[in-house]
């Protein structure tokens, strides 16, 4: 079976190492000419608006996945004539709105922070005023890794802010007091079986995830998947989708989700029975799913701007690197580390050891 992939960045790279071992073969499709990806398959080279590139990608493959979820509708439009494309055209156009999104969390009785739409200076004088400060101003659609956002703590911050972030449609959010960020990947078969991985704890810097660490039998595990399988059935949802929440009041307010496989679920290629990055697999091919069980305790480390000397990562016991073959650069991620244990002291030792190289490299 061949799989045609938007994208080819890390993510796409991951899809393919799990894949190939399913007897799957990748084409992906993107305009970069380094694409991290093109190592593990076919690299069709070309802008996501290119209608013949796109006739070519389907002709070869069997069926369509996405790697990142900012792909323009029309080119899923397109896609979607010739060949069948998981998650579905009427779930992207959601999960890549920020506003769409918000919408159905409120419709499905899912908690979120107030927010409003926001097309206008005018349109945000008046929810500020409405949901009050702090708040923060995000664009609706292409914002990632903190980029597209801005965080409005007085008065002064809200004059002009519209056109800070572009003058684009935005959304404005309540400021959320939250004491933690967690999120619960999830992956939905065709035939609508779902399975949840173990929520996971996300530390964040400077808006980029730094560690995500898996946690074991966490009180809110039950809550999470109520909410997420409600999402994941209202789309009727195929694949892996992310689904990251603020941990507030003990309870939980949904932030965003990501229809396709996502960082903070980097650490079940070695932390679980089968990787998010297999389950998404299987359940685009209508192939059974695995366990989303975990092996132990498990966390993951981003490498943001540079891997730090592979030969002391590799050195740390139950340590696992994947290096994305991306050209270092501040602020991108360029690779991250499994850390596997026993048991919670020696897991934290071991991302603390891992950390110590951070800026080595
Ligand atoms: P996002 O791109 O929406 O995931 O936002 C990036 C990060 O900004 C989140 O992981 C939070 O740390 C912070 N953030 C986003 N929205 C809010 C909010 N409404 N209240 C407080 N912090 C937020």
């Amino acid at each position: 079976m061949k799989i045609g992939v938007i994208g080819g960045g890390q993510l796409g790279r991951m899809l393919s190492l799990a894949g190939t071992p399913l007897g799957m073969d990748f084409a992906f499709l993107d305009p970069a000419p380094d694409a991290c990806a093109q190592a593990l398959g076919e690299h069709i080279r070309a802008d996501y608006s290119d209608q013949d590139h796109l006739r070519q990608l389907a002709d070869e493959v069997d069926l369509v996945t996405f790697e990142f979820e900012s792909v323009p509708a029309e080119t899923v439009a397109f896609l979607s004539q010739f060949v069948p494309v998981y998650p579905s055209a009427s779930a992207l156009r959601i999960a890549r709105d920020r506003w769409f999104e918000k919408s159905m969390f409120k419709e499905l009785g899912i908690p979120t922070p107030a927010f409003a739409d926001i097309q206008s200076q005018a349109d945000l004088d008046a929810a500020a005023a409405s949901i009050g400060l702090p708040a923060v101003l995000k664009t609706r659609t292409l914002g990632y890794d903190g980029k597209g956002q801005k965080v409005l703590r007085k008065a002064e911050d809200v004059a002009g802010a519209f056109a800070e972030l572009g003058s684009v449609p935005c959304i404005l959010e309540g400021f959320v007091p939250f004491t933690g960020e967690v999120s619960l990947v999830a992956v939905r078969a065709r035939d609508g079986e779902t399975r949840f991985y173990p929520l996971v704890h996300n530390t964040h810097e400077n808006g980029i995830l730094r560690l995500s660490v898996a946690s074991s039998a966490h009180p809110l595990q039950a809550l999470a998947e109520d909410y997420v399988g409600r999402v994941l059935d209202k789309l009727d949802y195929v694949g892996v989708l992310a689904f990251e929440f603020f941990e507030v009041d003990g309870g939980l307010k949904a932030n965003e989700i990501a229809p396709r496989v996502h960082n903070s679920g980097h650490w079940t290629i070695e932390g679980s029975e089968c990787s998010q990055f297999e389950n998404h697999l299987r359940a685009v091919a209508g192939l059974p799913l695995g366990s989303t069980a975990k092996v132990g305790e498990s966390a993951m480390l981003n490498f943001i701007g540079e891997v730090p000397p592979v030969d002391q990562v590799l050195a740390i016991a139950d340590c696992h690197l994947h290096h994305y073959g991306k050209a270092f650069k501040a602020g991108r991620k360029v690779g991250h580390a499994t850390l596997r244990s026993k048991d919670l002291a020696t897991l934290k030792a071991r991302i603390g050891e891992v950390e110590a190289l951070i800026g080595k490299g």
